[in-house]
């Protein structure tokens, strides 16, 4: 490839083609193939094992000349993406990541052309106050203060929100405001540590509560915060896996009479594992009765908000003090963006950090409350996708998605050979197959289950292994305590239809044929 540098002096002499701006439309007409090529594909990925992936891949030596770039072409479309994962697959319906709409590429390729990086001002300018536009109107659609309180969504010192690279740091920028907040009155806990601050109140530790189907983040966000991990109170569910109230009153009590501090008490708005929906408002009520922060884990969930049929699964979220919602998951964004957000604009100020050669006081740079550092202008996507979707395309997905869990799982209801799990509350379900001894068969024992368990992880693994369609697995803990294994749904792709969902089931009668014999 020939190189035309066009700067002058010192780096006349560098030899290196790229970093011109002109562009080179060779790699990128090869790319575009690659993407085409991927993303037209049936299968969910290649039946090649991760043990044979493994065995093929060499240690790579850094070249010590640039190579070309037909090279890393080739390496993509031989090597790299024959294996990845199609998670836009239709049949690929068994985690939270599925297919992103076609805009988002050539947005991407903007993003990442003028590489913005918010973390302050100088280096974002209008990319920011982008941001921080884009909060206010999520803040609105979840919390709908009066107009007024959004007319100057750029003042210093007031933080609507904060986006960050998931739901994971969302939940711990909402742990951490919860934190500090509880403890202000005993002084600054991001200076003093939260050991001081607890010590200085008199209380013996900290703990959060949320139900046993919060997700791993609210662990890790407790190891973070010197909370401590084991610090997570986990309360028992209820039939329709949500809370259990009676069982979160007792705990809240006892935290009292034992003089344990309460960082805060957390809803989820759409469980990971099955899509339930805890009841947020009594959940509120309680939390004001203790006077504890109330955060809601609407990762997954926050986006119903757009359907006018099931926002009502949200009610009582505008009464949370944090909300966390991932774009990644049901706003379609690409990876790497979550949302927190706060009722009160004044809460982020106790985290807030300030630098003198990058982040002064009065500032309204965003590195400012943000745990992350250096960030892209992820707010672009999410922008541009309210307005090219809009609220009534977001609408008609998720009614579809939930229409055709409802299909979906009435079918696996009626079929002798599977036996439903949980009952959707929404567009993610449980369910499992029972080999034929255990057909027609009303209750299990815990060693039928454990033949059963067995059985699923073989079928689940051999199906994901083969590449064509996918459910994910996970471990339900039934009423009485004990765990079964189960199969997982998640329909989120637009495109997904009960055909796709058929063909799932079809493929695992096949693969249970053959493991029977
Ligand atoms: C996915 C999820 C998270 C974590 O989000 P990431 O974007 O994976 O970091 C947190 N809470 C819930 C309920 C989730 O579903």
């Amino acid at each position: 490839m020939s190189s035309k540098n066009r700067s002058t002096a010192p780096s006349q002499n560098l030899d290196l083609p790229y970093f011109s701006e002109l562009e080179n439309s060779e790699l990128n007409l090869a790319i575009d193939q690659l993407i085409h090529t991927f993303l037209r594909q049936s299968r969910v990925t290649s039946d090649r094992s991760l043990e044979e992936l493994e065995q093929g891949l060499l240690l790579h030596e850094i070249p010590e000349e640039g190579q070309s770039e037909s090279a890393i072409v080739k390496e993509l479309k031989e090597l790299i993406m024959p294996h990845a994962i199609n998670t836009g697959s239709p049949c690929f319906i068994g985690h939270m990541t599925s297919i992103l709409p076609n805009f988002i590429r050539p947005l991407a390729k903007l993003i990442a052309s003028m590489n913005q990086n918010v973390v302050k001002l100088e280096t974002s300018k209008i990319t920011t106050l982008y941001e921080k536009q884009i909060l206010a109107t999520m803040h609105k659609e979840l919390y709908h203060h009066p107009d007024e309180f959004y007319q100057n969504p750029f003042q210093s010192g007031q933080t609507l929100g904060v986006i960050t690279s998931g739901g994971t740091l969302a939940n711990l920028t909402a742990l951490e405001c919860a934190r500090d907040k509880s403890l202000e009155a005993f002084g600054n806990i991001e200076e003093l540590g939260v050991h001081a601050g607890l010590n200085k109140a008199g209380f013996t530790k900290s703990v959060v509560i949320c139900s046993q189907l919060g997700h791993y983040s609210l662990k890790k966000s407790l190891g973070l915060l010197g909370i401590g991990r084991n610090n997570l109170v986990t309360i028992p569910t209820d039939s329709n896996q949500r809370i259990n109230l009676q069982l979160l009153r007792k705990t809240l009590d006892s935290c009292r009479a034992e003089n344990v501090h309460v960082t805060a008490l957390v809803g989820i708005a759409g469980t990971t594992e099955c899509c339930s929906f805890d009841p947020l408002d009594q959940m509120a009520k309680l939390a004001e009765e203790y006077g504890i922060h109330f955060h809601v884990d609407a990762a997954w969930g926050g986006a119903f908000i757009f359907s006018k049929k099931y926002k009502r699964l949200l009610k009582g979220i505008d009464r949370a003090d944090s909300i966390t919602i991932d774009g990644h998951k049901q706003l379609y964004l690409p990876m790497g963006m979550g949302i927190v957000l706060f009722k009160d604009p004044e809460l982020a100020r106790l985290i807030s950090t300030e630098a003198q050669y990058i982040i002064r006081h009065s500032s309204k740079d965003l590195g400012k409350v943000s745990i992350e550092g250096s960030r892209a202008a992820h707010a672009i996507y999410l922008h541009a996708a309210l307005k090219l979707i809009g609220r009534s395309g977001y609408e008609r997905i998720f009614d579809k998605n939930i229409a055709l869990t409802d299909r979906f799982s009435g079918e696996i209801r009626k079929k002798k050979e599977f036996q439903l799990i949980t009952t959707p509350q929404a567009n993610i379900f449980l369910y499992r197959f029972l080999p034929p001894e255990f057909r027609g068969q009303k209750s299990f024992s815990i060693i039928d289950n454990k033949t059963i368990d067995t059985f699923n992880i073989q079928l689940q693994e051999a199906q994901s292994q083969q590449g064509r369609t996918f459910v994910s697995r996970t471990l339900f803990r039934q009423l009485d305590g004990t765990t079964i294994v189960a199969l997982r749904v998640v329909l989120a792709n637009p495109l997904t239809t009960l055909r796709h969902c058929r063909q799932v089931l079809y493929d695992q009668l096949e693969i249970a044929a053959k493991l029977d014999s």
